[in-house]
């Protein structure tokens, strides 16, 4: 059967494999499609579409937004996205500088604790417009600070740890309408890792199109419990790996992978709205 997986990351933000690796992998593993979901950036779709497209895959653009609701940080995935859509981009933006004065708060914390890491060893391994802890774990990796990343998030990055900083982060409903105003389709990304249904039940009702109901985190009873959930509220159920690249081990790309058909009823909405979209912004014809 002709399979996708639609949730990977790549050097762009915090995987390790470039898209053209990841387009390769995924020929490798047999696919027909794969997303890039990058945290909060689009940087590598560009790439990404030609890698694929040269190795005969679909691209499936795509990028995982920060966000919260309820004091608990809720990952939204954005499928097909208008890249030139301004607010769009201009709120990358702002992740992404966000994103970076965290860097400079958690490297200034190292600092005071007599740890002499710098922002710039840090950009240096990040190298991405959309650099997060991974890349702050690594940089005391390879400056010999921490043995490996483990170390470095259980001494210094973990949320009780004292270099740890917040992270910059929209209300989920507000993120939906933002995916919806540039004519993408808004997902709820790996509802098991959030540990509380509850929650799950509130963001499903800000408006989402659907659920990451098959995750490499998911037990096959989760599975089947949020396509329960899903299909009972008439949303679409998605799936992907979460593929960091090499970070872990073997990478996950298509260890967890859905049927084309969904990536169409993904792709036929994105299409839909962008086109309502386009209906309702242009100028009232004019009849004589
Ligand atoms: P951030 O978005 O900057 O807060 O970083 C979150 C990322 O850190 C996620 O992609 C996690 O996979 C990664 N992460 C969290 N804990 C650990 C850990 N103990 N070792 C390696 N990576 C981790
Ligand atoms: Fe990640
Ligand atoms: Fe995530
Ligand atoms: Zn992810």
């Amino acid at each position: 059967m002709l399979q996708a997986d639609l949730h990977a990351h790549t050097y762009f933000s915090d995987g390790t494999f470039s898209p053209e690796e990841l387009a390769e992998y995924a020929v490798k593993m047999e696919l027909q499609a794969v997303a890039l979901t990058d945290h909060d950036s689009i940087e590598g779709w560009p790439r990404m579409e030609q890698a694929c497209a040269k190795l005969g895959i679909r691209f499936v653009p795509g990028s995982e937004l920060t966000s919260q609701w309820r004091s608990k940080e809720i990952h939204l995935l954005a499928y097909y996205p208008d890249p030139t859509h301004q607010e769009f981009r201009e709120s990358l933006l702002k992740f992404q500088d966000a994103r970076t004065q965290r860097i400079h708060a958690m490297t200034g914390k190292l600092q005071e604790l007599g740890i002499p890491l710098s922002f710039e060893q840090v950009a240096e391994v990040a190298n991405c417009n959309s650099p997060g802890r991974p890349h702050v774990a690594r940089a005391l990796v390879e400056h010999g600070f921490c043995r490996n990343m483990d170390d470095a998030f259980k001494k210094y990055l973990k949320k009780d740890r004292p270099a740890w900083a917040p992270k910059f982060r929209i209300k989920a409903d507000e993120a939906i309408r933002l995916i919806h105003r540039a004519g993408g389709v808004a997902v709820l990304a790996h509802p098991g890792l959030l540990n509380q249904d509850s929650v799950v039940h509130e963001i499903l009702e800000l408006g989402l199109d659907g659920v990451e109901c098959d995750h490499s985190r998911h037990s096959e009873m989760e599975r089947r419990k949020y396509r329960q959930i899903a299909e009972g509220k008439g949303l679409l159920v998605t799936g992907g790996s979460d593929c960091h690249g090499r970070n872990k081990g073997e990478p996950l790309l298509g260890k967890v992978t859905v049927p084309m058909e969904w990536v169409d009823r993904v792709e036929n909405l994105a299409q839909s709205r962008k086109k309502s979209l386009l209906d309702t912004n242009s100028p009232e014809q004019i009849t004589t």
